[in-house]
């Protein structure tokens, strides 16, 4: 079968000018070639990430930075604030790090609310706050600028922030917001190939870093921030993907930040409208619906893997047929990367071909 053009909420269709960008010849990772390639991504990326820190770069998916964050920042307790595949997972992860862990289990499809973390702060004990900012698994957007606020009346509690499926589709101001360690992978809303994680830690996640043991090495923050003041990662990284985020960062530099959330912002109301008038339901509250992705609720009861397969074979598009125990009862559109008006109302256009014969 021919591959399909991916509509999946990661990983997304990867442009031309980023294979070729991967393309480019191998250089040393110990030498003024890479030192020039790394230092060329860091301006760009910081205006992306929102933030004057440096921004760090992980050959990882998102997981081990996930992870990482935990083992660097957690000496006493971690809330994980949970509300769908990711976050949930999160709480997991903490304690397999063998951390105390307690969270706030929102229903999947709703987001987090912010007086819930205040109260569970209050309780006492936390040092760390975990939050998915955009939970890709049921497409909702946290409040993130709110939940930020209420940890920030808590002194000495640290907020780690998962932007996978959101960063630079919508603005994160990072410093701003206090947030203390900022990460997402680059499959998603950044349309580059798996492998690498960007994240942004505050003054404060550093200095706890420095007291708490068994940070290991691979993900020591520590480390990062070193290597940074040569322009270098602790470790070889995915330089070829480091290319293409070199590549990547430039053009949405040239497209301008501002004009990227509008697109994003006009393409989703694209898929939302799709929806609204073929007779679907939001899976996400108004008000907390993500900008990238569309989750809809299947309440036209249409056989969704069936639909899902049929799309591939007629017009070689692949969407998301839901994620866990959602499977079935969503599906999921995603509006990530490079995608235009044009694009999304080719792929809008096949389901609408398709749709009548599913109901
Ligand atoms: C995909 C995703 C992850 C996991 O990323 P990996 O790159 O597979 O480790 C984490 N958080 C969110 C919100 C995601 O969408």
């Amino acid at each position: 079968m021919p591959k399909p053009k991916l509509f999946i909420p990661g990983p997304v269709e990867i442009s031309p000018a980023t294979y070729e960008a991967m393309c480019a010849p191998m250089i040393g990772h110990r030498g003024s070639d890479f030192e020039e390639l790394y230092s060329s991504i860091q301006p760009g990326l910081q205006q992306i990430a929102g933030t004057d820190r440096p921004v760090f770069l992980s050959t990882s998916s998102a997981w081990g930075v996930m992870e990482g964050a935990i083992r660097n920042l957690v000496q006493g307790k971690v809330l994980n604030l949970c509300c769908g595949a990711f976050s949930d997972k999160w709480f997991d992860v903490a304690q397999r790090c063998g951390k105390k862990a307690e969270k706030i289990q929102a229903e999947w499809g709703e987001p987090i609310d912010p007086g819930s973390v205040r109260n569970k702060l209050a309780e006492g004990g936390f040092d760390t706050v975990t939050l998915v900012h955009n939970e890709t698994s049921t497409g909702v957007m946290n409040p993130l600028d709110e939940i930020a606020s209420v940890v920030n009346e808590f002194e000495d509690v640290l907020l780690i922030v998962d932007s996978v499926s959101s960063f630079s589709a919508v603005p994160i101001p990072t410093d701003q917001l206090g947030v203390d360690v900022l990460l997402a992978g680059v499959q998603k809303a950044m349309a580059l190939p798996p492998g690498l994680t960007v994240f942004v830690t505050s003054e404060a996640a550093l200095s706890r870093a420095e007291s708490t043991p068994d940070r290991g090495y691979y993900f020591d923050f520590l480390e990062f921030s070193k290597n940074h003041s040569k322009n270098n990662t602790p470790s070889t990284p995915s330089i070829a993907l480091l290319q293409a985020l070199d590549s990547m960062v430039a053009s949405i530099m040239e497209e301008g930040l501002e004009e990227r959330y509008r697109r994003h912002h006009e393409n989703n109301a694209l898929v939302h409208k799709w929806m609204e008038d073929s007779g679907f339901a939001h899976f996400a509250p108004e008000g907390f619906r993500s900008k990238t992705l569309t989750a809809v609720a299947n309440n036209r009861e249409i056989d969704v893997p069936a639909f899902v397969k049929a799309l591939r074979i007629k017009h070689n598009f692949l969407i998301n047929g839901g994620y866990g125990k959602i499977k079935g009862k969503t599906f999921r559109i995603s509006n990530m990367g490079n995608e235009t008006a044009d694009s999304m109302k080719e792929l809008l256009a096949a389901l609408s071909d398709l749709l009548p014969d599913f109901l």
